[in-house]
């Protein structure tokens, strides 16, 4: 098989070339590799390229002709974004302050996928410390979307996304504390799952927002994302919200959607407050939304309007919750304990953290610490960091009022399609708002999913639909999306990602 072909092939393909002898893993880590180098020039979705890839591929191909029963996914290749630490490669986050610091330990997510012998082949680009919609406020320069190498691939984890839909990755690992997942999913036309919070363990992610983050898959197709799932899942004594029970296989949830289960008698529940003309979405963008819902209406699930009246209030909510945890997580940048310190001759440490500080942070973190740090001050904490907290509680009981009567709920993922690079980069507000229909599910920790759901007719670029199920209910998620994407599929008459535009 050629590596052209190796590189377009879907992570439970390449499991099954890889299982039946047909292709090893050396060989299909040199494609992506291959592919790596003849692109990434132009994508930009890697910081780092692990130059021990191919040996960790001779190893798992070694294992297997020996006669070892591996994992499913064993010998297939996987992008790590750069929030997530590894022992054996710089984990940046995006940021200067830590520049070439190589952790002296791997993320828990990090260790599951080694030992299920998947091949890690980099780490990929993100907005610093996770915060952005657009990767462009990566200290290392922004990503390219490769359906417009001209336009945003979302952020902030916009590499992982563009690693997998430009083919440099079958998988990636991405991390979602306001959509970081499932917004670079939906602008690339990529699969963008976030797990229920405590599904997936946070230990060696390192943390944006704490009450926030969650680790999840960007892939290509939703069966792909539920192989990876139930690779990273699962129960971890090191983070203390880990939720200990067991979970279900959600690569099998993702095979009952592509049988057809799931959709008959499925109640929807459409959020009024999301996906209306009005609200800030693109047309092309509902247009698009409402054909997916008339496929699922036809297939016989039941479309429900519900209405969640204080989702209006999420991002103002998020955007004093978010930047308080951040300014306490990152109080721990310090210039003594880890990466960059800079000296200043004659200073005392507070001379040299501050002038750490300045030169290792960008300007949207830096604004994020001070909006954090004012936000907790003694004298505004219950003006603005309590006031948010109620909020918070208000969307929790939107979504509990909501799962009453649906079994899942559905919004566009994102309010338009890819931008321009540099649009926006200058309007934090502008930004912020591209996070509409996926910060709710994390105030409330629910599970969500973004699938592609067509091009938006007024620009040809990649539209998301969101499903959000009850906590723990990750698993509807991977058959609805299944379902979904095996219907659209059909109509499309393939992948919606083979109409992207060839590259290199
Ligand atoms: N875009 C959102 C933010 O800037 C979400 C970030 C994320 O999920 N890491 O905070």
């Amino acid at each position: 098989m050629s590596a052209a072909e190796l590189v377009t092939k879907t992570a439970a393909e390449l499991s099954g070339l890889l299982a039946s002898g047909e292709v090893s893993s050396v060989e299909a880590t040199q494609a992506h590799l291959d592919r790596i180098a003849a692109v990434d020039g132009d994508v930009h979705a890697y910081l780092h390229v692990n130059s021990a890839a191919l040996d960790t591929a001779r190893a798992i191909d070694e294992r297997r002709t020996a006669g070892e029963t591996l994992p499913a996914l064993a010998g297939v290749p996987v992008a790590i974004k750069d929030v997530l630490c590894t022992i054996d490669m710089p984990s940046t986050s995006g940021s200067k302050i830590l520049e070439g610091w190589v952790p002296p330990y791997d993320a828990t997510v990090v260790a599951r996928l080694r030992a299920s012998g998947l091949v890690p082949l980099g780490k990929t680009n993100m907005d610093e410390f996770a915060m952005g919609s657009s990767t462009e406020h990566s200290a290392y320069g922004p990503t390219r979307n490769p359906w417009d190498l001209t336009r945003i691939p979302g952020g902030s984890g916009g590499g992982s996304a563009a690693a997998v839909s430009a083919f440099e990755a079958p998988l990636a690992l991405g991390s979602d504390t306001g959509g970081s997942i499932r917004q670079p999913a939906a602008v690339t036309g990529s699969v963008g799952m976030k797990p229920t919070y405590g599904g997936v363990s946070r230990y060696g992610a390192i943390a944006l927002a704490s009450s926030l983050d969650q680790v999840g898959p960007v892939t290509r197709t939703v069966l792909d994302a539920g192989l990876l799932h139930d690779v990273i899942g699962g129960h971890d004594p090191r983070d203390s919200t880990s939720i200990p029970d067991a979970w279900p296989s959600f690569a099998d949830a993702a095979r009952a959607g592509l049988r057809g289960e799931g959709l008959k008698g499925l109640r929807v529940g459409v959020v009024s407050e999301l996906s209306q003309e009005g609200q800030g979405f693109q047309p092309g963008v509902l247009q698009r939304f409402r054909e997916s819902l008339a496929l699922l209406e036809a297939q016989g699930a039941e479309i429900v309007e519900v209405s969640a009246p204080s989702f209006e209030y999420a991002i103002a909510a998020y955007y004093l919750i978010l930047p308080a945890e951040a300014s306490s997580n990152l109080a721990k940048f310090d210039s003594v304990r880890f990466g960059l310190r800079v000296d200043v001759p004659g200073g005392t440490v507070e001379d040299v953290m501050a002038a750490t500080r300045e030169q290792g942070f960008g300007p949207e973190v830096k604004r994020r610490i001070i909006l954090g740090t004012y936000a907790l001050s003694a004298g505004y904490y219950d003006a603005y960091y309590g006031s948010a907290q109620k909020v918070r509680t208000l969307i929790q009981r939107d979504f509990d009022a909501a799962f009453a009567k649906v079994d899942v709920l559905a919004t566009p993922s994102a309010p338009t399609t890819a931008f321009p690079l540099g649009s926006k980069v200058d309007d934090p507000l502008a930004m912020y708002l591209n996070d509409l229909t996926t910060i709710p599910a994390n105030l409330a920790g629910v599970p969500g999913i973004s699938i592609p759901a067509g091009l938006a007719p007024e620009d040809d670029l990649p539209v998301g639909i969101q499903f959000m199920a009850p906590v723990r209910e990750d698993a509807r998620l991977y058959t609805v999306g299944a379902a979904l994407e095996s219907l659209l599929e059909q109509e499309w008459g393939g992948p919606l990602l083979a109409k992207a535009p060839a590259l290199g």
